[in-house]
């Protein structure tokens, strides 16, 4: 006893010096009782504050990168403002981001270029919860795992809860088809909507609206051909187009207009266009910005199409081709691209517009948001590309994090479907893969490397990051299976 109150006086010295640091400094070496910590250069910034659902949070570091904590990005301790931002009561709304082919190494870089290395991006950066989820696919007919999965296996799972092979929509891997989250929500009386920056027909899209054997039959002509068991004249649902008309969600916008001068093949619009049955359908059809602004309202009566391409919408940044040894090269940097014309709607656009239309609807509404050409632009092996829709990401997630500012009730979740190739690497790395050298906002050279194919680049098989904000976003913490994406939105709207 005596011992004990002896070493007390001690141990409230060493809990007070522990409080009086909020760095949280983690080193692998015992550090100094009193660590000699540096002013930071400019005075933190206070987070934004939402009401009920706790602080977004502002994990920039503030101090001379070279101190002794001066790249922390820990602004305070955060047990106290996790507990109160803990919520699991029923959600009224949904956002879902999704990066295609984005994971931690796409936002890395990202990051980096627009923000700099000790920055962080305003809306993929600020969320209280992150974790990560598996993402591998089947093999068609069998149990057989693929570590390397494409967008229309991770889609199917996300969307609907089951695991599924390359290349199929909305049915599982021995060919069932199951329900999406937004047919499931429309049910269920949410208004539902649907915006990507590709193709809208593109596999991530595709799996909310449809269920068809394989993610290339776009319209009837590909369908009959390669997806026969979807076809019409087959009695099957039609093609991706076909049931996206059908599904009608309230709000669709993105590009894929030229599968709509196909004519169905069968069924009550034999004949006609899928742009005629659009319009007996009664949809509104903005072919640009200014007629997506001038729309009201989108529901049932009169739901929205909006179809700005005719194939995937064009890219926000264009910049230097990655080739064998440009790490070594100057660094150079992107620019804007020429044919990303302002009468063209921005992702960040379109998730405005959408929520607006969305957000009049009584029970609440649930809105899928892709940036789809972060893979495609990975693909290509083209770093500005893919830069520049990642920022489109992100400030599409800016805007819906506005919304949720006043709408408490909304659950914001953002995540990719699957990893992708580019790496930052060594600028004097001898890469055997195709790179490019970027200054970054610190002006220094990041070097980015593509090297999992000889042509097209490939999808990569790690985790990818899950982060929310809202109701129910502490079940996006820890790791995960893309699967469980699913029944956490489900559970989220109280949908059975
Ligand atoms: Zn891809």
């Amino acid at each position: 006893m005596k011992i004990k109150l002896l070493l007390l006086p001690a141990l409230i010295a060493l809990l007070m010096g522990c409080g009086n640091d909020d760095k949280e400094i983690s080193s692998p070496t015992t550090p100094p009782v009193n660590p000699p910590v540096e002013p930071p250069v400019n005075p933190p910034v206070k987070p934004p504050v939402t009401e009920g659902n706790g602080d977004l949070l502002s994990p920039g570091a503030t101090g001379k990168l070279s101190a002794l904590g001066g790249a922390t990005r820990l602004k305070a301790e955060r047990t106290e403002a996790l507990k109160a931002s803990l919520s699991n009561r029923q959600v009224k709304n949904i956002i879902l981001f999704i990066g295609d082919g984005t994971s931690e190494s796409e936002i890395s870089i990202a990051r980096n270029y627009a923000e700099g290395a000790s920055g962080y991006l305003k809306g993929l950066d600020v969320f209280p919860f992150t974790g990560a989820y598996s993402t591998y696919s089947l093999m068609q007919n069998s149990e057989e795992i693929n570590y390397v999965p494409d967008s229309a296996a991770t889609a199917t799972a996300w969307a609907t809860g089951v695991k599924t092979y390359n290349g199929a929509l909305g049915i599982d891997t021995f060919g069932k088809a199951h329900d999406s989250i937004l047919k499931m929500a429309k049910k269920a009386g949410f208004a539902t909507g649907n915006v990507t920056t590709t193709e809208l027909q593109d596999a991530t899209p595709a799996a909310l609206v449809s269920s068809v054997s394989g993610r290339k039959c776009y319209g009837p002509s590909a369908t009959s051909k390669s997806c026969p068991s979807n076809a019409l004249e087959n009695s099957g649902q039609g093609s991706i187009t076909e049931q996206l008309l059908m599904t009608r969600a309230d709000v669709t916008l993105g590009g894929g207009s030229a599968t709509f001068d196909e004519k169905a093949l069968a069924g009550a619009y034999k004949g006609k266009t899928l742009w005629e049955q659009a319009q007996a359908l009664k949809y509104q059809m903005p072919n640009d910005l200014a007629s997506l602004k001038a729309i009201k309202v989108a529901d049932q009566n009169q739901p929205v199409l909006g179809l700005f391409a005719r194939g995937n919408l064009p890219v926000s940044l264009i910049g230097p081709s990655s080739v064998l040894d440009g790490n070594k090269k100057p660094a150079t940097t992107c620019a804007d691209n020429p044919l990303r014309l302002d009468s063209i709607p921005t992702l960040p656009d379109m998730t405005a517009k959408a929520i607006d239309l969305l957000k009049v609807n009584k029970k609440g509404f649930f809105l899928q948001v892709e940036s789809g050409s972060i893979d495609k632009q990975n693909h290509s092996a083209n770093a500005c590309g893919q830069i520049g829709e990642t920022i489109a990401l992100d400030q599409a997630i800016q805007v819906a994090l506005e919304f949720a500012k006043t709408n408490p009730d909304t659950l914001i979740i953002v995540t990719g479907d699957h990893a992708h190739t580019s790496q930052i690497i060594s600028n004097t790395a001898s890469s055997p893969g195709k790179s490019v050298s970027l200054f970054t906002k610190d002006n220094t050279k990041m070097s980015i490397n593509y090297a999992t194919a000889k042509g097209s680049q490939g999808h990569t098989g790690a985790q990818v990051r899950t982060a929310a904000y809202g109701p129910h976003a502490a079940n996006i913490s820890g790791l995960l299976d893309q699967t469980d994406l699913f029944f956490i939105m489900r559970n989220a709207m109280g949908i059975k």
